[in-house]
């Protein structure tokens, strides 16, 4: 056991910060869980290549991280342009599609989207390059739009567009998306976060093209705009785990409602037992400044008193010139944090099947072991599917570690993601469910989770006249 137990995951993005084998080395031991390849930057060389040389670090320093793949999904830009364009207040500006000529009396750029006239009425305001300019549209045909400058700024190369509240056509899966995934898939990665989400629908199709793959991969939805928080309870049935992308987000739906829709997404998630993971400028000042603001601190906190299952990084660790330090603020906040978030089980959850109460149970008894001193009382589940692991997370056992053994390999991984879960991989004896569970406590005994003595709850099968049945079994580790 290199790193203390805690029950919030950490995320970090990969990028020119991190990708040396001296940082990623450093950045894996640090103890992140997952890795994020950001998708909206990268070519499949770069991919194949990190994947690589992820599994070759992460083997070297004896320690596993699960590799998220974000695809950039329906996202706008705007095209190349030769020298940054200056916008004041009213000054006028066309957009064309590609391929369309420019009117010639204003200085016009390329969009990346040749629907976005269709989708724009006169009177719409279009956000450029996150949220910094705004336009306003007033006039229009089938190939442009003319707009008026709101808020001036320089204008440069492939910029983000964001149309606040407009229902945007676009695919949910472009071209280069699939492309990507298939890249992805070959390497296997272990969750695909698919930007964008706007309906449970994009979800399904989705995971018609992994299936097609032979990807195993659980799929993230990133909640980034109003129809995706309009179509949340339906999209959080579809998808795997849920992302709070608040970097879009707080330029897509009104900034000052942003804390109340991250609650609403959490507790959605909570209900339904996904993961939920909360994204964008936790530690943004770090990216030149070795400390946090004393607001950041406060954001991170929330996160983790709100029990979100993960923690994410982006810039902090792609160009930021402290991520390790970004990782080790995280990780103290957690610590500190954690101990004193309030201990009753996860309220919310509804739980249909029978096995899934039993983990309720299961997690009530390690509760009171725990309160009276028995040790660290952890509960050891044992699962193919990870079905078990991550209800047992989403319940939300506080101070309770739960020990997930697995034979599926990338189980095994994807297992790193659910809040409180420390998966191991381990093969089962599958006449013999006695030995599997004995193989598991002497393994945690021997790698220092837990000591002689203590009481574990332990979720198992059992042979009885050579029926399997479940059972929830108290075991003393000797
Ligand atoms: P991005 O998504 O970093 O891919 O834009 C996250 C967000 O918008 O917060
Ligand atoms: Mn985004």
């Amino acid at each position: 056991m290199s790193e203390p137990y805690r029950h919030t995951k950490i995320i970090a993005t990969l990028g020119p910060a991190t990708e040396s084998k001296e940082m990623l080395a450093q950045l894996i031991r640090s103890g992140v869980d997952i890795l994020r390849l950001n998708m909206a930057h990268a070519t499949h060389q770069w991919v194949k290549d990190a994947m690589w040389f992820i599994r070759e670090v992460s083997a070297e320093v004896g320690r596993h991280v699960a590799v998220m793949m974000d695809v950039k999904g329906p996202e706008i830009r705007t095209g190349k342009v030769e020298r940054p364009i200056s916008l004041a207040v009213g000054d006028r500006i066309e957009f064309h599609i590609e391929g369309a000529d420019p009117t010639g009396d204003l200085p016009s750029v390329s969009v990346n989207y040749p629907g976005l006239p269709a989708d724009l009425e006169v009177g719409n305001v279009v956000l450029v390059d996150s949220g910094l300019i705004r336009m306003k549209v007033f006039e229009k045909d089938a190939s442009r739009l003319r707009l008026e400058v709101l808020t001036p700024g320089e204008l440069g190369s492939k910029r983000h567009i964001n149309l606040p509240g407009v229902q945007v056509n676009l695919p949910s899966l472009t071209e280069k998306d699939m492309a990507d995934l298939r890249a992805g898939v070959e390497c296997g990665i272990d969750f695909v976060a698919l930007s964008f989400v706007r309906q449970a629908e994009d979800v399904r199709l989705l995971r018609e093209l992994l299936d097609q793959l032979g990807s195993q991969a659980r799929i993230i939805a990133k909640i980034e705009d109003q129809a995706g928080v309009r179509n949340l309870a339906s999209i959080v049935r579809a998808a795997d785990a849920i992302m709070v992308a608040r970097g879009d987000l707080g330029i897509e739906i009104d900034y000052h409602k942003l804390p109340l829709v991250q609650t609403e997404m959490v507790r959605t998630c909570q209900a339904d037992g996904k993961p939920v993971i909360i994204a964008t400028h936790l530690l943004e000042s770090m990216i030149s400044s070795p400390m946090p603001t004393r607001a950041e601190i406060s954001d991170v906190s929330n996160a983790v008193r709100e029990q979100a299952d993960a923690i994410m990084l982006s810039g902090e660790t792609t160009i930021g010139n402290y991520p390790l330090e970004s990782v080790q603020v995280l990780k103290n906040i957690i610590q500190s944090i954690e101990p004193t978030v309030d201990r009753g089980l996860n309220p919310h959850i509804v739980l249909r099947e029978p096995k899934a109460m039993m983990l309720r149970s299961a997690a009530v008894l390690a509760g009171e072991l725990e309160r009276n001193g028995k040790g660290n009382s952890g509960i050891v589940v044992f699962t193919r599917s990870g079905f078990l692991a991550y209800v047992l997370g989403a319940l939300r056992a506080h101070g309770i570690p739960i020990y997930a053994f697995t034979d599926v390999d990338h189980l095994f991984r994807q297992l790193l993601l659910p809040w409180g879960v420390e998966p191991f991989l381990m093969p089962f004896t599958d006449d013999d469910p006695e030995k599997t569970t004995l193989d598991a406590l002497s393994y945690l005994k021997r790698s220092g989770w837990v000591n002689p003595g203590e009481w574990l709850v332990v979720i198992t099968n059992a042979l009885a006249n050579e029926k399997v049945i479940d059972t929830l079994q108290l075991r003393q580790v000797e």
